[in-house]
């Protein structure tokens, strides 16, 4: 009974619907395009679910990432996801990550279909090699302002790197532009349609699709293999950790991201104990400016980088 009005619908069917029941996919980023479409797919009955994010939930979030409320502020946004998508659907299996994706954790996003729901180009370029070198099909999507894409990345169409350009300074973010509530809203309907689509063995969408819902306006352009791609032509920089992150700033919040090498929890827990009021959780430490991942990794609450790594140095230190 759960799935009747989309098995009555006739692109789906009784069949379509057991395909959906069997695949797998792994949605990159839980922020606003992440848990509207975490919602949609729950509720269409896509049998298992991974779901990767870094970041932890923070009240600027509440205005546009529609599964999490005011009592999640502060909590990891994979567990409070998990939790939530469990309610609306409990006979599917979501499998949660509390982790920033790296060529070194990759393979975690096997799957039958990739969403990117992330708000980063160096994730994207990582995943599209990803999926190129594994045959994966990705869908990529982008919001900023009241505008947004989305383009379907299969064996058939080009790649994300056919089209896109490495950037060499920070693109402009939902930081710099802000986002309108209802453009995450639109572009994800998109993505999960394209995804039911491709996972169901249907005729899909081969275009960049580019949607301004302030001027009503969308379009449909089309794009082309490049010869000379880098990633078609088998050379995967990004999956070989040729190319690194450093230090980030993460879209949304006011968080820099910092990687630090052999970190031990527990020596940290018990030299920070004895200064400050810790929480802890399964996978980090917490206190007012900092959270510790068990990964090795610090996100860090400044204004500037260079604050940001002045508070890592004074906990560390
Ligand atoms: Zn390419």
């Amino acid at each position: 009974m759960r799935y009747i009005k989309q098995e009555i619908f006739s692109k789906i069917g009784k069949e379509n619907q057991l395909k959906l029941y069997k695949s797998t996919v792994s949605v990159v980023g839980i922020g606003a395009l992440g848990t509207i479409l975490l919602d949609i797919l729950a509720r269409s009955g896509i049998g298992k679910i991974k779901i990767i994010d870094r970041d932890i939930i923070e009240l600027s979030n509440l205005q546009r990432q529609t599964l999490f409320t005011e009592e999640d502020l502060g909590k990891p946004k994979v567990v409070v996801g998990k939790e939530k998508i469990s309610q609306i659907n409990s006979e599917i299996d979501i499998e949660a990550h509390l982790i920033d994706l790296d060529h070194d954790n990759i393979n975690i996003i096997k799957s039958d279909l990739i969403l990117d729901c992330t708000d980063n180009i160096y994730t994207r370029f990582l995943i599209n090699e990803y999926s190129r070198k594994n045959n994966i099909p990705w869908i990529y999507t982008s919001v900023i302002g009241s505008k947004g894409m989305t383009m379907n990345v299969t064996k058939e169409n080009p790649c994300f790197a056919c089209i896109f350009k490495e950037p060499r300074q920070a693109l402009e973010t939902c930081d710099t532009y802000g986002v309108l509530n209802t453009t995450p809203h639109a572009l994800a309907a998109i993505q999960a349609t394209e995804a039911i689509k491709i996972l169901t063995g249907q005729d899909y969408n081969k275009d960049l699709i580019y949607y301004d819902l302030w001027k009503n306006e969308i379009n449909k352009i089309k794009i082309r293999k490049s010869k000379d791609c880098r990633v078609c032509n088998g050379i995967y920089s990004y999956l070989e950790g040729k190319k690194l992150k450093g230090t980030i700033k993460i879209c949304g919040s006011c968080n820099y991201q910092i990687k630090i090498d052999n970190i031990n929890m527990e020596d940290l827990f018990n030299k920070l104990n004895k200064l400050n009021s810790i929480k802890t959780t399964d996978d980090c430490l917490i206190l007012n400016d900092i959270i510790f991942f068990k990964t090795g990794r610090a996100l860090v609450r400044a204004k500037t980088k260079e604050k940001a790594k002045a508070i890592i140095d004074r906990y560390l230190g």
